[in-house]
């Protein structure tokens, strides 16, 4: 398994990814959660990253890759990988894709979780009170739709292009969007 989950902010895929992760023993990487680590320990990535995040843009790709460098699972860990919130640019998806070529590897299958832009902003409003996320506020989560749009649509696009890509609906249940995953996997 060596898999890509797309979808808009909010569309939980890092919920299904960690699901699908335990239940599957692969290696589940968020960028997401690697870079709010490196706000807490307030390391350089993470000074250098904090603005980016805050104002719903993307930390710049020279960034992230170098990052990625560290953090891509290797192919002794588990039984492959999800990669939850990368690649999120064009350029990050090409660089993806030569890291792996030249590890003689490659990706599987990319799922894109669709969710609608009503739904979305609904959902993350509701996990800014919840969990009190600095990102979620509306100006904020209006910036990463559009971003999300512009420049992540693309890696779509990128991997439909190699016959990669495949939508499940993000607007079922928690249950019913992870059967669909599963069903993937056998398919
Ligand atoms: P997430 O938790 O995946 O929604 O990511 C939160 C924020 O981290 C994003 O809004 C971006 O600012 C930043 N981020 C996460 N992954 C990436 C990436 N692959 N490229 C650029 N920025 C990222």
């Amino acid at each position: 398994m060596q898999w890509i989950l797309l979808g808009p902010p909010g569309s939980g895929k890092g919920t299904q990814a960690k699901k699908l992760a335990a239940a599957h023993n692969v290696a589940h990487l968020s960028t997401g959660d690697v870079l709010r680590n490196e706000i807490a320990k307030d390391s350089d990535l993470g000074k250098d990253a904090k603005a980016y995040m805050e104002r719903g843009d993307l930390v710049p790709d020279e960034l992230i890759l170098k990052m990625i460098h560290e953090h891509l699972p290797s192919e002794s860990d588990g039984n492959g990988f999800l990669l939850d919130g990368f690649p999120r640019t064009e350029k990050q998806a090409q660089a993806l894709d030569e890291m792996l070529k030249n590890d003689g590897r490659a990706i599987d299958r990319a799922v894109l979780v669709d969710v609608s832009d009503d739904e979305i902003k609904k959902r993350l409003e509701g996990r800014a009170k919840a969990e009190g996320r600095t990102d979620d506020t509306s100006d904020v989560i209006e910036q990463r739709l559009n971003v999300y749009r512009q420049q992540t649509v693309p890696v779509a696009n990128h991997y439909e292009r190699q016959g990669l890509l495949t939508k499940v609906n993000g607007e079922q249940s928690i249950d019913d969007v992870y059967n669909d995953l599963e069903k993937l996997l056998t398919a």
